[in-house]
């Protein structure tokens, strides 16, 4: 593993599980200093703080509801504060909760929403006064953003399509302070939300071109790459990750 994020200060929202703790160990492995935010699952959130001390960085792990603005921007300044400065912002927490519009479903709505959009502004809008020129935002997003293969996703993917929207327009503002700004878009990974042996997945696998899901870790190479200098000239791109799910 190289150090391309040797002495870089992150935090990594919904750090505990999936995605987001593979994103959490990676940038560990490769020299920054991690603060992960997590829902509720306390053993998941210490088993990685454990696993970013073990790669010799410093780690710390903080409950906060991302749907709740006024915790996520709590969790924020904590985590700066912690972490004694601000390189890279991670928002991956995210929840799906797929139902087709035939049913009404307000609620869930407001709770895709809440979670998947009102989590990364709020959380944008308290990183970017703590963030250092030449910062890094990445936004976990989905190719459900612009292709929707089965019924009751329409909410979900709406978030999905909002947060892109949020990050062009954020590459724009931030620009001028070398802070750059992408989402990055999964297809399948095999995760507790969506595993490869799940109901999902027989209807999903058949239209991937490399015949099987992605695996977290190969999103986390991707987050650490943009987080990384190497990086430099792409801002307000939409990527997708997803094995040729969405050709
Ligand atoms: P998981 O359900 O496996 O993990 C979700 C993580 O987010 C957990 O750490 C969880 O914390 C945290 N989390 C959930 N809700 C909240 C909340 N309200 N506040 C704070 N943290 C929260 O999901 P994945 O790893 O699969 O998904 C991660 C991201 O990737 C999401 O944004 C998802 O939309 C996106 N994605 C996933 C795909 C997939 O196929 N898996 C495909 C495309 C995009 P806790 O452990 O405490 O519950």
């Amino acid at each position: 593993m190289s150090n391309r994020l040797e002495g870089k200060k992150a935090i990594v929202t919904g750090g505990s599980r999936g995605i987001g703790a593979a994103i959490a160990r990676r940038l560990a492995a490769e020299g920054a200093d991690v603060v992960i935010t997590y829902a509720g699952n306390k053993d998941a959130a210490q088993q990685i703080v454990a696993a970013i001390s073990a790669a010799g960085r410093s780690g710390h792990a903080i409950q906060a509801d991302s749907a709740d603005a006024t915790a996520q921007r709590a969790a924020i300044a904590e985590a700066a504060k912690t972490l004694g400065g601000l390189d890279i912002l991670v928002h991956n927490a995210g929840i799906a909760d797929f139902a087709s519009i035939e049913t009404d479903p307000a609620d869930s709505y407001a709770k895709q929403f809440g979670v998947n959009v009102d989590g990364v502004f709020a959380g944008t809008a308290a990183a970017v006064p703590l963030m250092a020129d030449g910062g890094r935002i990445i936004v976990i997003g989905s190719v459900n953003a612009h292709t929707m293969p089965i019924p009751g996703g329409a909410i979900y993917g709406a978030t999905k399509a909002a947060v892109a929207g949020l990050v062009r327009g954020w590459a724009r503002d931030l620009g001028q302070r070398g802070i750059l700004v992408n989402v990055i878009q999964p297809g399948p990974i095999d995760t507790d939300l969506n595993p490869a042996d799940g109901d999902w997945a027989k209807t999903l696998i058949p239209g991937i071109a490399l015949g099987r899901y992605g695996r977290a870790e190969e999103v986390a190479a991707l987050a650490a790459f943009l987080a990384s200098e190497e990086a430099s000239f792409i801002t307000g791109a939409a990527i997708d990750i997803d094995g040729g799910f969405s050709l």
